[in-house]
């Protein structure tokens, strides 16, 4: 008989403070042993009540990462599908509302047969099931989970007790790294690893002994530190993984793998990598490709989230900003990305020729009126001065509307989410979405995940996608308006992609003829863009941008 294959699990925690790409370090463990030839899943465990994070706002949390199956989740789920290269699902990402949720409903469903449910055991003994369940089905040899927040903090106990648990439980099968942070203090100069030493220690506490340390600082660790880290945090100097800062994320696997992290990862969970040698030459060559482009493309995301200096847009926009790279890298152009907010469009109409100087513009998804009329007017401006334009989800429904208010004459036009009062409700809420907005029933209502779309022969979206038929993600309530569709059509907009029943409009463009580019997408192709597989509809952007780059050189 078959023997049962040998599960690994690759707990991934946080020391010292939050922020410093635990998500990447992840990620790139599971990448180096995915380049080993082991099947690798991840799971990523958020520490708030939320059950989803479909219901927190972009500029705290980042961005909303949407999975096949329509779970509204964190960005390092975007992480982990971009550099493993797999598609995960709702039981790769959990959050202690979600947790709670289940025991709840079991307890109220009578499966505890009359048991008292308790805090401990049952909370991790849900947590371990979970991560059971992910990992057979993905079928995976190593199972890497990571747990949010930083050690120490009081909500994620619970999830480190789990940890401790499944370890107890499967001594050989677990392994524990810790991703800290060592400090350069301005007026000493050097590098401290004391905060890490206290971080190490409070793990203990929880009963849990990290295996391995990385250690994140500005620049490599010497030889000196490890040996420190080594000594009080109770590891072996080879455990200490150097992780300074780099200029590409994707670096990171591979600087990991300089310190040998796969071969002790192997070493302390009794896998043998024999006949595993390292395949990763085509990471490689798209991290020599990404370095080797040098003519740079101005791309211009227009939006609204850009007032604020708080939050980190990259963290709001990440998976746009990845996709428009590796489209990018594709066309041997190097990105530059401009946020530039829509705000100073509304108030002074001369500050729109601005935008003559971006080589494409970008409207990304977004909800609410805020600087709706501002990027209204950009795409007024890309539209008649033929810059290349993209429109993302919102992006796409905007452009409806501009066109519909200034082609079609439609005075007044808009989307029901921001005037339902409009004489010409274009964009609409789709029917099933209104008794849910009714019933205040916002978390995980929207029109969600994967749906197929068919394309249109002769259109650029087919010309790009090279087949008829696609599934993209989604996330929204509102709708182009059917009753519209024919008037819209007939003043020369193209609905070039539409659901298998042609009801719903998935694609927006206009023929190549009379635009280089003008397209926008009622789902979100940024979530299925991947460093070595960049998206079909990204790139056709990218070609458009560049060639007006090149034209203006
Ligand atoms: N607010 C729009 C809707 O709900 C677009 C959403 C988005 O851009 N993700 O339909």
């Amino acid at each position: 008989m078959k023997s049962k294959k040998q599960r690994k699990y690759i707990f991934v925690t946080g020391g010292v403070m939050s922020g410093v790409g635990k998500g990447v370090a992840a990620s790139s463990i599971g990448s180096i042993l995915k380049a080993r030839g082991f099947i690798v899943t991840a799971l990523k465990i958020d520490p708030y009540i939320n059950v989803d994070a479909g219901t927190m706002n972009p500029t705290e949390h980042g961005e909303v990462f949407v999975l096949e199956d329509g779970d509204e989740c964190d960005q390092d789920m975007g992480n982990y599908e971009r550099f493993l290269n797999v598609t995960l699902s709702r039981v790769n990402y959990m959050t202690t509302g979600r947790v709670y949720q289940e025991v709840i409903r079991r307890e109220r469903n009578l499966e505890y047969k009359g048991k008292n449910v308790e805090v401990v055991p049952d909370i991790p003994f849900e947590v371990i099931r979970r991560i059971e369940i992910a990992t057979e089905k993905a079928n995976a040899d190593f199972t890497i989970i990571e747990i949010g927040g930083t050690i120490g903090e009081y909500q994620n106990m619970l999830f480190l007790e789990a940890a401790r648990m499944l370890k107890s439980k499967r001594p050989d099968d677990v392994a524990f790294t810790m991703v800290s942070y060592l400090p350069i203090p301005s007026k000493i100069g050097e590098m401290k690893t004391k905060p890490t030493q206290y971080a190490s220690r409070t793990l203990n506490s929880a009963g849990i002994q990290t295996d391995i340390i990385i250690a994140r600082a500005s620049v490599p660790l010497d030889q000196k530190r490890k040996d420190k880290i080594a000594m009080f945090c109770n590891i072996r100097p080879e455990c200490v993984i150097s992780a300074p800062d780099v200029e590409s994320i994707y670096d990171i696997p591979i600087n990991f793998e300089r310190d040998h992290l796969s071969t002790i990862l192997c070493s302390l969970l009794k896998v043998d990598l024999k006949n595993r040698p390292m395949r990763c030459a085509a990471w490689r060559s798209f991290i020599k490709r990404s370095k080797s482009v040098k003519d740079e493309v101005n791309i211009a995301v227009v939006g609204k989230y850009f007032n604020s200096g708080e939050f980190v847009l990259s963290d709001v926009y990440i998976s746009v900003l990845e996709a428009l790279k590796y489209s990018a890298y594709k066309v041997g152009k190097k990105l530059k990305l401009h946020y530039v907010s829509s705000h100073p469009f509304e108030k002074d109409a001369k500050r729109i020729g601005e935008l003559e100087q971006y080589d494409g513009i970008l409207a990304p998804g977004g909800f609410g009126s805020t600087g709706v009329e501002g990027i209204l007017k950009a795409i007024q401006y890309a539209r008649e001065h033929k810059i290349p334009y993209f429109g993302l989800c919102y992006g796409m429904q905007l452009a409806v509307i501009e066109y519909a208010r200034n082609v079609v004459g439609l005075k007044g036009a808009h989307t029901a989410e921001v005037d339902p009062k409009s004489p010409y409700k274009v964009i609409d809420i789709m029917i099933d979405q209104k008794k849910l907005m009714a019933e205040n029933n916002y978390g995980g209502t929207m029109r969600l995940g994967a749906y197929p779309a068919r394309l249109k022969k002769g259109t650029i979206a087919r010309e790009a996608y090279k087949t008829d038929t696609i599934i993209e993600r989604h996330r929204h309530r509102y709708e182009v308006n059917p009753e519209y569709i024919y008037q819209i059509e007939s003043a020369g907009l193209v609905f070039s992609g539409t659901s298998p029943d042609g009801q719903l409009m998935e694609i927006a463009e206009l023929p190549r003829e009379i635009h280089p580019f003008f397209l926008g997408s009622q789902f979100h192709p940024e979530f299925l863009a991947r460093p070595l597989s960049p998206h079909p509809l990204f790139t056709e952007f990218m070609k458009a941008a560049s060639d007006r780059h090149n034209k203006a050189k």
